[in-house]
């Protein structure tokens, strides 16, 4: 199924998971995968490194069973800075066999110690390129706060309905903190004629690294209201765990209840944390989840 049919007939939850790294036991992930299926998200994405260092032979094969052994609609992400077209066109081919028909298209970043193939140079051009190379449905990233590089919110604005003219049906967004945020860039892609559903991306606090981490590398702000929490749980990670999970799942009420046309929940690969999330949040989703387990 293409993953926009879905925003049709409800609001969309869904999961994004990493293959493991290259060390680490391939096991786990599949175990992780079980979990969150059980959870009935609308689709699980699975990220592939534009870097080249990441284990992106997973990637098809993980998007392959959460499709076929779980039964759960998959995405595959394609990164294109480091990719040929012969490249893109082998994927294309093994996504088919593989049933995968949902992509998300991404430029990727660029590796300053890394030249990058200059083939696509923006998601734009992959998107074309695969409309005119195989019958795929396409994604595309969005940047509430603004993509780092584009000079201003409006450029990137422009960019991104490039993004949805060139064939982009679906946009899931960067990770933001501040839901007003997110407001005021939806309300811009709608000026801009950005017709397609925009999916929320929410990340879960789980520890004071990882979101300094993210945020800096995504270039999410963090509010003052998070700020405090951070603070406040300085030295008890569990309250912090639990403050955070709080935190995404009064985020994601508030985003319903503004007419948000679904969530994307970055799991971090941990099935706990966004089981307990569905839990107090799924009911805000509609009733497919629950007329597809019935
Ligand atoms: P683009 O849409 O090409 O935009 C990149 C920059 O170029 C922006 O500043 C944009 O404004 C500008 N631009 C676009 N078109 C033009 C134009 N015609 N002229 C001038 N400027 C232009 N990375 C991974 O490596 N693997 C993943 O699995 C992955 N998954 C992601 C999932 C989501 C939901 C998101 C939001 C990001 C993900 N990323 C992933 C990160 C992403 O690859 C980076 O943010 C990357 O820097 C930009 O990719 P993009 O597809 O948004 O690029």
């Amino acid at each position: 199924m293409r993953t926009s049919e879905l925003f049709k007939t409800k609001k969309v939850f869904s999961f994004e998971i990493f293959p493991p790294k290259r060390t680490a036991p391939v096991d786990i992930i599949y175990q992780t995968v079980a979990q969150l299926s059980d959870l009935a998200p609308d689709f699980i994405s699975v990220t592939y490194g534009a870097g080249g260092s990441e284990n992106n032979t997973e990637t098809l094969r993980i998007a392959r069973a959460v499709k076929n052994d779980y039964g759960i609609e998959s995405v595959a992400h394609l990164p294109s800075v480091n990719l040929t077209r012969r490249d893109v066109l082998n994927l294309l081919d093994e996504l088919k066999a593989a049933g995968i028909k949902n992509i998300l298209a991404l430029r990727g970043d660029i590796n300053p110690d890394f030249e990058p193939r200059k083939e696509f140079h923006y998601a734009s051009d992959l998107i074309s390129f695969i409309k005119e190379n195989g019958d795929f449905h396409l994604i595309g990233a969005a940047y509430p706060e603004g993509h780092r590089e584009c000079a201003s919110i409006e450029d990137d604005i422009r960019n991104l309905k490039a993004k949805v003219d060139a064939g982009a049906s679906q946009l899931i967004t960067q990770l933001f903190f501040d839901n007003a945020v997110f407001y005021a860039f939806r309300e811009r892609a709608a000026h801009a004629g950005i017709e397609v559903p925009i999916q929320a991306g929410i990340m879960p606090i789980t520890n004071k690294k990882q979101l300094e981490r993210m945020a800096t590398l995504c270039g999410a702000g963090i509010p003052g209201k998070l700020r405090s929490l951070l603070d406040a749980y300085d030295d008890d990670p569990d309250g912090l765990l639990d403050a955070g999970i709080a935190y995404a799942i009064e985020q994601i009420g508030d985003l319903m209840a503004q007419g948000t046309d679904g969530v994307h929940l970055y799991t971090m690969n941990n099935p706990e944390v966004a089981r307990r999330i569905h839990a107090s949040t799924h009911e805000l989703f509609g009733s497919a989840i629950a007329m597809r387990r019935g």
